[in-house]
């Protein structure tokens, strides 16, 4: 029952161009459950009348040999897009669904350590996007897109703080590597294969994917390359290619496939409603931003030490349009990011609070591990400093922590289970540095 309840939403494309009834109009059904466009239909007989299809004898058409080719190619019902609504009962987006911009970082903060500037960026940002959507005022005082553009050091949380803030305002969002797109064409996902999986995140509703969020990761990337004499085809090209996606399109998407081909059934998404986020590292940013600071205070009177910049924390944060230029995105391409905002990279001590604070902490999912054998798991504070400086050491921000911990833990979650007279066991700074062993305790002696 359910099963075909689902199957009444889902929409009936044309067979041969792969369109949607809702786009070009009433279908004409064949057997087997084939559909065809009047359109598809007309330039069949026109062939026919034509004298084409050489060696088609129309006196002996066998109507069984062709609905069994016909089945054999059949779809997939994965690939079916849902019906799009009525226009008449499209319920509103409502905006009461998205917290305002004070709760909804207060509900970042939960899983996010520090980097307020950011959450609060976001939050604001998010809050007009939607406010935006909600209102859709298009026509009148026209609300610009607040499409972003983050800059943070690799595992400083970037890719985390879209995930979770998708997750939740139960938004479908699709991640994206800039490195994997290319001009259409040529080899790789061209641009528009962000949008096919969007879609999916989203189940194949339209609508739904209409309003989602995507992730364009290492967008530093396809900065244009400076001395190229060939086609730069993942570079400019592909900001290029984002530009009519970034600004708001109707872009024709593969469903249940990365590329356009001769299988897939296409569909209509309309860019204008989606989030775009990129983000990136921009490694050699800061030297440009120093030069141009420098440049600025050793000149007239005033002038400074020159190298006055060259030991301050955090310049990544005094960005401007000029520098992100200077490094290779294209004016067009940064102009459709308005909201620009930087990530701090991660200190120790905040390493050491995202060991332990968020919601879904590392160390509570060890514990919580542990706690199904009914021991306790403690790590002392000199043990969470020893990591902390482990994964600091590895330049990889946060992701390092995980790593570390798991080999750490590997013979511990080993032993443990061998004996049931463990109730608790402690690792100390020393487990960690200098492998002696964790302090253990049995059951009854705390
Ligand atoms: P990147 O900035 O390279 O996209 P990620 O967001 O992928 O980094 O971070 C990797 C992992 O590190 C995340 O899955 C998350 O568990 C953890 N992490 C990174 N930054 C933070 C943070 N500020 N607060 C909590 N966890 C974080």
């Amino acid at each position: 029952m359910e099963d075909n309840k689902d199957k009444d939403e889902l929409e009936k494309y044309c067979y041969l161009c792969r369109r949607p009834e809702s786009l070009v109009g009433k279908l004409i059904q064949l057997p087997q459950q084939i559909y065809v466009c009047p359109d598809c239909m007309q330039k069949t007989f026109d062939t026919f009348q034509n004298g084409g299809m050489a060696g088609f004898d129309l006196n002996h058409f066998d109507m069984e040999q062709m609905t069994n080719y016909a089945k054999k190619r059949d779809i997939p019902e994965t690939q079916k897009v849902k019906k799009k609504k009525e226009k008449k009962e499209e319920e509103p987006f409502d905006i009461k669904k998205i917290p305002a911009p004070h709760k909804l970082k207060e509900m970042l903060d939960q899983y996010v350590i520090g980097q307020d500037y950011a959450k609060k960026v976001i939050s604001v940002a998010v809050y007009n996007h939607y406010k935006r959507v909600a209102t859709n005022t298009m026509d009148e005082i026209e609300i610009d897109k607040s499409n972003m553009l983050m800059i943070g050091p690799t595992g400083s949380g970037k890719t985390y703080l879209v995930k979770t803030l998708a997750k939740l305002l139960d938004l479908p969002l699709a991640i994206a590597d800039a490195t994997s797109l290319t001009e259409a064409g040529y080899i790789g996902d061209d641009v528009e294969s962000v949008l096919s999986k969007l879609l999916a995140a989203a189940g194949n509703d339209v609508e739904k994917a209409e309003r989602g969020i995507v992730f364009i990761d290492e967008i530093d990337k396809i900065s244009k390359k400076k001395e190229t004499h060939s086609r730069d085809v993942s570079g400019e090209s592909v900001q290029q290619g984002l530009l009519k996606l970034l600004e708001g399109a109707n872009v024709e998407v593969p469903v249940g496939a990365s590329s356009k081909n001769a299988m897939v059934p296409l569909t209509t998404i309309n860019t204008r409603n989606i989030l775009f986020i990129c983000g990136g590292a921009f490694p050699d940013l800061e030297d440009i931003i120093k030069q141009r600071l420098n440049k600025k205070s050793s000149m007239g009177f005033q002038a400074d030490l020159k190298d006055k910049y060259d030991k301050e924390e955090n310049l990544v944060s005094k960005v401007t349009l000029e520098d992100l230029r200077e490094f290779g995105m294209i004016p067009e391409f940064i102009g459709r990011l308005p909201v620009i905002f930087t990530l701090e990279k991660l200190s120790q001590d905040m390493l050491v609070k995202i060991l332990k604070e968020p919601k879904n902490a590392i160390l509570k999912q060890y514990q919580k591990l542990l706690e199904l054998d009914e021991v306790q798991l403690v790590f002392d504070d000199s043990a969470l400093e020893a990591i902390a400086k482990k994964a600091v050491e590895k330049k990889t921000g946060a992701r390092a922590l995980r790593a570390i911990i798991e080999e750490f833990m590997l013979d511990i979650m080993y032993q443990i289970p061998k004996d049931d007279n463990i109730g608790r066991v402690t690792i100390t700074g020393d487990y960690i540095n200098n492998n002696k062993a964790p302090i253990i305790e049995l059951r009854g002696q705390f």
